[in-house]
């Protein structure tokens, strides 16, 4: 009898990660025949020399001995006591250790929240660009993406008045990626009031994805959105991958908060489905209080003098230098979103010039549509190159679309 392929799952069709996609693939291939890439698709500070701090090492390995057991589902008591911690300092309404999840990174806890959110066809308000798991996530908990426009021209800030225009009896949640990957939006308290009296009138859940809450510049606050929440119910994601460079100890945490009478099950729900996976990694939930209770030292990279203060200014100079590109100067999170412009982005397709740049400077980016942009002209890179190679990696990008300009 003839074997046929197995099917696999359809929607997966409709889910797209280019961060890790095609082009990486080839990426590998070429690295494979010797060819040296400089890699700017991931957010992933150790394979840039970033170590996690010294303080979090320790009391991850000094705790080796006691990380044999799985713990509870929703994670070991003394880190969620330090989220909890953390969030009743911000002025998280009600924040405790009961309502606080760790999970294997805020990607395992995205996936959750939205499972035990969603029924079939029910809409998730999602901004465009987004951090692409949030689309992949919602399809595959059979969800519908709704998105709202995160422009350029406004900073890429959203319109509240075209968030609420997108509500119908089906949404379910807004999700703020604050500050924002890939534009670096930092989102002000008025903007982040009206989307709580958004969610507020329209019964929605806010998810707030705030993992880079600590990664700012030029004198950037962030607002937390829990506790301009209040009695709307809030999911807060925050975790050690980014502002603590941990990324592959696989710890987040999500912290709901809000009116227990309208959060209604949700607590039960995600509980259930962490108490299915056990629980999340335990090594790493060691080092959750030193982060959270030792020394910030995110702030030695982003401020003047820092490394990551200095690839930014390169990044922003590279972008002013080039009259092929503009740039919405990123005020938070680990990323710059240039446009191309003008000639070179006449008949302009992203995904074949990010391959061209590959093909021909050695350059990875993530093309703009990766993101869920339409019709995107972006393109992403990271801040996490030193600057003498941002530099060096505008003179290729550069070489490209000039060339492209004139052909
Ligand atoms: N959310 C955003 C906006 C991100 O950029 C990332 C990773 O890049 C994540 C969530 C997932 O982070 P992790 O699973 O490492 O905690």
């Amino acid at each position: 009898m003839p074997h046929s392929p197995l099917p696999t799952r359809e929607s997966l069709r409709e889910v797209r990660y280019d961060i890790r996609g095609e082009l990486s693939r080839r990426a590998r291939e070429l690295e494979g025949q010797g060819r040296q890439l400089v890699r700017l698709n991931i957010g992933n500070p150790g394979a840039f020399g970033f170590r996690a701090p010294d303080h979090l090492q320790a009391a991850l390995t000094g705790h080796v001995h006691a990380s044999d057991p799985y713990t509870h589902q929703q994670g070991l008591p003394l880190a969620r006591e330090a989220v909890a911690a953390v969030h009743r300092e911000r002025g998280t309404p009600n924040a405790c250790a009961e309502r606080v999840f760790i999970g294997n990174g805020v990607s395992e806890l995205i996936d959750i929240s939205l499972r035990a959110l969603l029924n079939p066809g029910e809409e998730v308000l999602l901004p465009s660009p987004d951090y692409p798991l949030w689309s992949a996530a919602t399809i595959l908990n059979q969800g519908r993406p709704v998105y709202y426009r995160c422009a350029p021209e406004n900073g890429f800030l959203p319109d509240p008045d075209e968030i609420e225009r997108l509500v119908t009896p089906r949404t379910r949640a807004l999700v703020v990626i604050n500050p924002n990957n890939p534009t670096g939006a930092n989102y002000p308290p008025e903007l982040l009031h009206r989307l709580v009296d958004i969610a507020a009138r329209h019964g929605l859940l806010l998810m707030a994805d705030e993992i880079y809450d600590g990664i700012l510049y030029d004198g950037a606050e962030f607002t937390p959105l829990a506790p301009l929440a209040g009695d709307v119910p809030c999911l807060s994601f925050g975790g050690l991958s980014k502002v603590w460079r941990a990324c592959g100890w696989r710890v987040g945490w999500a912290v709901l908060s809000g009116d227990p009478l309208r959060v209604g099950d949700l607590h039960h729900a995600m509980d259930l489905l962490g108490a299915m996976r056990l629980c999340a990694n335990v090594p790493g939930q060691f080092a959750v209080p030193a982060a959270l209770q030792g020394p910030e030292t995110i702030r030695e990279l982003t401020a003047p003098g820092g490394r990551l203060h200095a690839s930014r200014q390169a990044v922003i100079a590279g972008c002013a230098a080039s009259e092929h590109l503009s740039l919405v100067a990123p005020q938070g999170a680990l990323y710059a979103f240039p446009e191309v412009m003008g000639q070179a982005a006449e008949g302009f397709d992203d995904q074949a010039f990010a391959l061209e740049l590959l093909e021909t400077e050695d350059v990875l980016v993530v093309p703009g549509s990766g993101f869920n942009v339409p019709g995107s002209r972006h393109f992403r890179i990271t801040l996490l190159p030193e600057a003498g190679l941002v530099r060096e990696v505008f003179t290729r990008i550069d070489r490209v679309l000039s060339h492209r300009a004139e052909a």
